[in-house]
């Protein structure tokens, strides 16, 4: 089984990751697909007028701030356009894809967030009205059933609060989740960079590989979002996936090149 994440950012392409995933679950693999869409969020955000808040923590992490709008420009766009995108291109290649968010049957769970901690203008505030949260739960029932039906899951956030609200969650730390609950072989991070690049951005840089005892000691060399991905393996990896691979998704046969061990494998 492998769970493999394709990010939102620009350049990633889909087609090329959609054609390998085909290929290879037509040829009989289990996969599962994971997505993001903050690139396409944060267009239509500007759009309708909300313009996107991104926050970040006293420890450096990056985070949308989702407020009730937010969140449903959040879900138009992940559950909409960039979900029914990917399951169209899916069908269209013979697979029987179905696309479902975190929230259909709660399929990711995790607590609700209420409100967030921010580095502002050097001073740290508390902003309220938030709806994210992290994914402490995964339903493997439900993905499962479709695993044996034969169809391919295609997940994206929100996730389910406890109490049934839709949150905003981290996509890579959900695929990390589902990876570890349902005993995945590997789990895919894919995005728009060739891996975790020891001098951002510079591309020959890529750290080829890193052991998975010491993944933690890697969150130096990451900025930003890409922390996230970095906390992701290292959560996959200590919950018994063997391998975690952050790969290139702007180019042919993605998963394929990842799996063959381009990008920054961690094991
Ligand atoms: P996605 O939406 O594709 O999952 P993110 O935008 O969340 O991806 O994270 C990937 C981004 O992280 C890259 O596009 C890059 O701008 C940034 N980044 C920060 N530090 C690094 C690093 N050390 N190596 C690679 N990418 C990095």
């Amino acid at each position: 089984m492998i769970v493999v994440k394709v990010g939102g950012s620009a350049g990633i392409d889909y087609d090329a990751v959609c054609a390998d995933i085909a290929e290879r679950f037509k040829a009989g693999e289990k996969l599962i697909l994971v997505h993001g869409g903050s690139g396409e969020t944060n267009r239509v955000a500007e759009a309708l007028g909300h313009p996107p808040k991104f926050v970040t923590s006293p420890s450096g992490y990056t985070s949308r701030f989702t407020d009730r709008e937010t969140l449903e420009i959040f879900e138009m766009v992940y559950c909409g356009k960039m979900n029914k995108g990917i399951v169209e291109r899916l069908q269209r290649l013979g697979v029987n894809a179905v696309g479902l968010s975190g929230l259909d049957g709660r399929i990711f769970e995790g607590k609700h967030k209420d409100s967030v901690r921010a580095v502002e203008g050097g001073k740290v505030k508390v902003l309220r009205g938030d709806h994210t949260g992290t994914v402490e739960k995964v339903n493997t029932g439900l993905i499962e059933l479709l695993l044996n039906a034969g169809y391919l899951p295609v997940l994206t956030p929100p996730a389910a609060s406890y109490e049934g609200v839709a949150i905003n969650v981290d996509g890579d730390r959900a695929a990390a989740q589902l990876a570890v609950a349902l005993k995945a072989d590997a789990l895919l991070l894919l995005s728009n960079v060739p891996g975790l690049l020891k001098n951002f951005p510079d591309e020959a840089s890529l750290i080829r590989e890193i052991p998975a005892h010491d993944v933690e000691s890697y969150l130096e060399f990451a900025q930003d979002r890409m922390k996230k991905k970095v906390l992701g393996a290292a959560e996959a990896v200590q919950g018994g996936v063997k391998r975690v691979i952050f790969g290139d998704a702007r180019s042919a046969r993605p998963v394929s090149a990842a799996l063959e061990g381009a990008g920054t494998v961690v094991s």
